[in-house]
């Protein structure tokens, strides 16, 4: 049996009694970095050989984890911080497990993209997750572009050295959004700091930008305001074109995912222009 264990992501008491109770019951832990974790389980007092696991190494430990699982062991998966498989390593393996029909159980646990939502006072109901933004800068301002149009909050993880060419970014294409970043989740300077692209670059102007931090865009005024239901797929294209300068193409992909049909469909009427 694989157990998915969530570990803190910086105080050390956000573990549960079920997640230690876990790890002192394994026969071995999958770690990223051995270092790291071997502070938090000497804290808990859990003696357990551990295994490094990166994102390096997950493809070829996989098979040599697999016979393991096969034969009866069990082993948990943890990560540096957070849910493993949360932009760390994990995804594969698990699917792997299920493919052969080995049973994955998560204990659930610290999340930095959950724990950021619920602090941020955006929009909690509806919300999409993108992991790390990308890093090339064409790419990185064709994903800020899609997002602007989801109907709900957006969730990012990013380095606090590329934050503010991220906000750079966002004060051009929407300078008027609300943005609410989360730094140094559950740690001693802790801050959520809520407020326009422009005033997020000018508070952090004059003191460097440093620790963890989770960026979240709000949903877009307009199109919440905006009933898209009662747009044809043309007015919708065109909205979004000219509310968000993008290029048609880009607006089509947006419609069509807002309205959850493919580009085909969005193509094909406005094509026909309906
Ligand atoms: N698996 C982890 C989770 O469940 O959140 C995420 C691991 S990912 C490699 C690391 C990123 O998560 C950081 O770059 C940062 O964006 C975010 N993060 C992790 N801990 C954080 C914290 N204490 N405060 C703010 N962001 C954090």
């Amino acid at each position: 049996m694989l157990y998915v264990v969530a570990t803190p992501i910086g105080n050390l008491s956000d573990i549960t009694f079920r997640a230690i109770e876990t790890l002192k019951n394994c026969d071995y832990i999958l770690c990223e970095d051995t270092r790291h974790s071997g502070i938090l389980l000497h804290h808990y007092e859990i003696r357990k050989p551990l295994k490094s696991f990166h994102k390096f190494s997950e493809t070829s430990k996989q098979s040599e984890i697999i016979q393991d699982l096969k034969q009866g062991l069990t082993i948990c998966l943890i990560s540096d911080a957070g849910t493993p498989g949360i932009s760390d390593p994990g995804e594969k393996l698990i699917q792997e497990c299920l493919n052969h029909e080995i049973k994955v159980v998560a204990i659930p646990g610290a999340c930095a993209a959950i724990t950021a939502l619920c602090s941020s006072g955006l929009n909690t109901s509806r919300f999409q997750f993108l992991g790390f933004l990308p890093r090339k800068a064409g790419e990185l301002k064709r994903i800020l572009q899609e997002v602007l149009t989801f109907p709900g909050t957006t969730v990012c993880y990013e380095s606090p050295n590329r934050l503010i060419d991220v906000l750079q970014i966002l004060k051009e294409i929407a300078p008027e959004r609300l943005l609410a970043v989360a730094r140094e989740l559950t740690k001693k300077f802790e801050e959520i700091k809520r407020g326009t692209a422009s005033e997020l670059i000018a508070y952090w102007e004059n003191a460097p930008l440093k620790g963890e931090v989770v960026l979240m865009i709000s949903e877009s005024p307009e199109i919440h305001s905006h009933n898209w239901q009662e747009l044809t797929p043309q007015q919708h294209v065109e909205f979004i074109q000219q509310t968000y300068g993008m290029t048609r193409q880009e607006a089509v992909v947006s419609a069509a995912k807002i309205r959850g049909v493919s580009k085909r469909d969005i193509y094909n009427v406005v094509n026909r222009g309906q």
